[in-house]
């Protein structure tokens, strides 16, 4: 029975529907004593999960309850923000109503701080455990899992493969919304369904929150398996202004004025975990004004960054771009074929934890986003979608393989694109009924 379900949501192309797209197949094809729903969605600017666990909790559930199930998990446990009330309230609600169903979990309350979704955050608030440096939760004995994907989850049991995907458009939009679009469909459309974008000024659109969203050409990009939010900010915002400053600037602003006041380690999350990593070191010591190739391999404690940007959005009182310089230094010894070398099990956590925490609101304030926030509701989307770009990377893995020829007529849920043989990935489906247009080594398009 395990195995059967393994194959529904191998063949529904479910991926983590709240990262980096992890297939889901793969995951749950573990065993696991504990079973985490992340319904943290700290971020700012993103309102997906909670709406969903308002308003579709039923779904989640009976995702939950497969998940689970398949892993052998004891606790299952749903962490969220303490201050989705509204979606506390209907998860609580529900939990008297199936009591007698035999199926148990807990509702775990987090603090309004950032990043509490990042998955080793989130495993330490729940079980206290650390996993390593450079690991994964499952070594902890934990599966951490996104709500959208349960939900994927319980589609894909009752026949449905991924071809939809929940998508708050918030920012510079006349009417921020949350919406369930076809995979693929056109980011410009998006906008302006939600009427538009306000700025007058110059703009940049990211998908993604405003700390670890990338900025993407809007003309030419479409919805992924594992887009949350398309955020639309002005050009001259913090949040836009560091992505578009260059290696080399970065660099020289290091240079000039790190004050070597060690904030930016003293409130990563990833070194309160107790992970070696030091972003003030790196810092400081951009004295020679370029980072050489003997410098990449000084600082390979680059690879344990997660990436969440509170150093150089949040952290640091001059401006300066750590997160940046790590992801260079990341790529760079990528390219040379250098791994991370760091795989400390035994980490113990920074006695300060606690009063270092970021408050989101405060974060908020400092990206200048707070007067966008809880205002994205859930809203039908009734647009003709008469075009989609399926994407071949939208998952973690090799490229998927795409099964169809130009000129082939494919209906919606239809199978487009299949898992490279032999190699980790995910299967694409189509998401409207039309005309296989172009095929690319990156892409499909499908008319009406
Ligand atoms: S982005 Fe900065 S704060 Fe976040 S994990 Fe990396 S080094 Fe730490
Ligand atoms: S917070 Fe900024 S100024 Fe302080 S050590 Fe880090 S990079 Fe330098």
């Amino acid at each position: 029975m395990d195995k059967q379900e393994i194959e529904i949501i191998k063949n529904a192309g479910i991926v983590g529907a709240g990262g980096a797209g992890f297939p889901s197949h793969v995951k749950f094809n573990a065993q696991a004593g504990t079973l985490i729903i992340n319904g943290a969605e700290c971020e700012p600017m993103i309102h997906v999960d909670k709406l969903l666990l308002e308003h579709d909790f039923g779904k989640v559930y009976e995702g939950m309850r497969t998940a689970a199930t398949l892993i052998g998990a004891k606790r299952i446990v749903l962490a969220l923000k303490a201050k989705y009330s509204d979606a506390i309230k209907v998860i609580e609600d529900f939990k008297n109503r199936t009591k007698s169903d035999g199926f148990n979990f807990e509702i775990l309350p987090l603090g309004n701080f950032y990043p509490a979704g990042d998955e080793q955050v989130l495993v330490y608030e729940v079980t206290h455990k650390i996993a390593p440096e450079g690991g994964i939760p499952l070594q902890v004995g934990v599966i951490v899992t996104n709500v959208e994907t349960l939900l994927n989850i319980s589609n894909a049991i009752g026949g449905e493969n991924v071809t939809q995907k929940y998508v708050t458009v918030n920012g510079e939009v006349a009417s921020p919304m949350t919406l369930k679009v076809p995979v693929g469909t056109p980011v410009k459309k998006l906008i302006q369904y939600c009427g538009g974008i306000i700025t007058g000024g110059e703009y940049a659109v990211i998908d993604g929150g405003p700390m670890m969203g990338k900025i993407i050409d809007m003309d030419k990009y479409a919805v992924k398996k594992t887009t949350k939010s398309i955020i639309v900010l002005p050009e001259d915002s913090i949040v836009v202004e560091h992505q578009r400053r260059s290696i080399h600037r970065a660099v020289k602003r290091a240079q000039a004025i790190c004050l070597s006041c060690r904030m930016c380690t003293d409130l990563c999350p990833r070194y309160l975990l107790g992970h070696e990593l030091f972003p003030d070191e790196m810092m400081k010591k951009m004295y020679r004004g370029e980072l050489t190739d003997s410098d990449l391999e000084k600082f390979d404690f680059a690879f344990l960054c997660c990436d969440c940007g509170l150093c150089e959005l949040y952290s640091c009182v001059v401006d300066l771009s750590a997160r940046s310089l790590f992801n260079y230094i990341k790529a760079e010894l990528g390219k040379k074929g250098v791994k991370n070398p760091h795989n400390r099990q035994y980490l113990t956590v920074n006695d300060f934890r606690d009063y270092r925490k970021v408050p989101v609101d405060r974060l908020e304030k400092r990206l200048e986003v707070d007067k966008y926030h809880s205002i994205a509701p859930l809203c039908d989307f009734n647009a003709k979608i008469s075009e989609i770009k399926l994407y071949l990377s939208q998952h973690v893995g090799a490229p998927s393989v795409p099964v169809v020829r130009t000129g082939e007529k494919v209906t919606e849920g239809q199978l487009v694109a299949d898992i490279c043989e032999g190699k980790p990935g995910a299967k694409i489906h189509s998401s409207i009924n039309g005309v296989v247009s172009e095929i690319t080594d990156s892409f499909i398009i499908i008319k009406e």
